[in-house]
């Protein structure tokens, strides 16, 4: 079976011989990976080798070396190794910019085709054209994330999830296929490869209570089938009950193939709202981060959003808070003291406070623009699937009325959608949340 050609796109054309290099990226997973398929797919027709190549840089947008993000991916690369490995695919952790280390390595090695996978973000696409400047092999990017491949799903932004999944739907069948297993190889790597580890005391995902890896990422896919799909679509918006998924630090990473989760779970019946979630608006986020390049600022934000913020910028606001106030999660609001905290311990906040959290930051920073950076700065230092369209997407749809349409006009907000403290008692259990997160944060 052949990787379907529409996944794929040439960044640099060219005749392919020689070694094949797969540079891993947003894909982190030997299972269900496209671009991994593809790569395989290449040294086959060339009778050739393959390697696949991570690469560590010092910081990657506001996650680091050292932050408990960083230890939760490394963790998953250390088990990625090793499961190369045991399919004869040589694996090669690199240190420093993609753009000046994959030419290196690929005129070191000999490579005779590089293959990449793709993601929408700005430092993404700027290490991509870095690369493409300077190397002479052919170059290809495998949209391995999304299902259908985000060039395909529409050549425009889409105004709202109602257009998009109209569009999305016209190619679902074409795309939503089995994927075949990855098979070795014909030839092994020239060189056995040793990586360079970072220090062992950095490399357990300590403080974190998530499991890293594709294999925990299979895991809760089988958990959630068992014990939450059933009760997803009532219970999903109530942090007390806790019946998301909790996939997405996984398929942030790449960890877990989100074609994979939509077959396993259409295999077994009809859960539109789990499938539309995992479906439509997370491609709808690849798809707002690809066509809008100022997806993390106000200027990215549509224009009847920036209007109606720009009418209310002067009005008088109740609280400010700095931004160390606010990641201390020391506001005079428990219900969002205690989701930040959710998000400071666990690494991962529960959804539906994703969407109060980010609009009480609007309601307490001096302007629009502040409230959304410092809504981006928390959200990707902190969270382990942050510095993902999903989250530029989420804060934006919050602070910014991004994919959403005008409400009743009130002071600071104005048409942008509100939420209230006392709303949100009116729809779960806050006490409930507050008194679990307490508890979680006094362990
Ligand atoms: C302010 C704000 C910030 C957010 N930041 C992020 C982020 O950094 N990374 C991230 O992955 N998601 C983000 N989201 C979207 C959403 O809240 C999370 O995807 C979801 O809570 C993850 O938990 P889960 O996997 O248990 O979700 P589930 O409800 O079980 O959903 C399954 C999957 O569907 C997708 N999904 C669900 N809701 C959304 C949504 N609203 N938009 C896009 N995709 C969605 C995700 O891939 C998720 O893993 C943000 C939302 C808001 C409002």
């Amino acid at each position: 079976m052949h990787v379907n050609p529409g996944r794929i796109r040439a960044i640099r054309s060219g005749e392919a011989r020689g070694p094949v290099i797969y540079w891993m990226s947003r894909d982190q997973r030997v299972n269900d990976n496209w671009a991994l398929l593809y790569a395989l797919e290449i040294a086959r027709k060339l009778n050739e080798s393959l390697a696949v190549v991570f690469c560590l840089t010092p910081r990657f947008l506001e996650a680091g070396t050292g932050d408990r993000s960083y230890r939760f991916m490394l963790d998953g690369l250390r088990e990625l190794e090793q499961r190369l490995s045991s399919l004869g695919i040589a694996f090669m952790l690199a240190y420093g910019d993609p753009g000046d280390v994959i030419p290196d390595l690929i005129d070191d090695s000999g490579a005779g085709m590089l293959v990449a996978d793709f993601s929408p973000l700005r430092i993404s696409r700027t290490w991509k054209s870095m690369v493409a400047d300077r190397v002479e092999i052919p170059f290809h990017e495998v949209d391995a994330h999304n299902i259908v491949p985000c060039w395909i799903a529409s050549q425009k932004q889409e105004w709202s999830a109602h257009t998009f999944r109209l569009k999305l739907k016209k190619h679902l069948s074409e795309f939503m296929e089995e994927f075949p297993g990855p098979s070795p190889p014909p030839r092994p790597w020239r060189e056995s490869v040793e990586n360079r580890w970072p220090d062992p005391g950095t490399q357990k995902a300590s403080g974190c209570r998530i499991r890293s890896g594709e294999r925990a990422a299979a895991e809760q896919l089988e958990r959630f089938i068992t014990e939450g799909l059933e009760r997803y679509a009532s219970h999903r918006n109530d942090p007390a009950r806790d019946a998301q998924s909790g996939l997405s630090p996984y398929l942030h990473l790449g960890q877990l193939s989100a074609q994979r989760v939509a077959l396993n779970i259409m295999a077994l019946g009809d859960y539109t709202e789990f499938l539309d979630e995992l479906i439509v608006r997370r491609e709808l986020s690849d798809n707002f981060c690809y066509h809008n390049e100022h997806y993390d600022s106000m200027e990215g934000m549509p224009e009847w959003a920036r209007r109606t913020l720009e009418d209310h910028r002067n009005d008088r606001r109740d609280y400010i808070y700095s931004y160390d106030e606010l990641e201390g999660a020391k506001t005079h609001d428990d219900l969002w003291n205690a989701a930040q905290l959710e998000m400071l311990i666990k690494g991962k906040m529960h959804g539906y406070l994703r969407m109060y959290w980010a609009k009480k930051i609007l309601e307490w920073s001096e302007s629009p623009e502040d409230a959304l950076i410092t809504a981006i700065r928390l959200n990707d230092r902190y969270e382990l699937d942050g510095r993902d369209p999903n989250g530029y997407a989420g804060c934006g749809w919050s602070i910014g009325g991004l994919h959403d349409r005008p409400f009743k006009e009130r002071p600071v907000f104005g048409k942008i959608r509100y939420m209230s403290y006392e709303g949100m008692r009116r729809k779960f259990d806050a006490r409930e949340y507050i008194n679990r997160i307490s508890r979680m944060a006094d362990q």
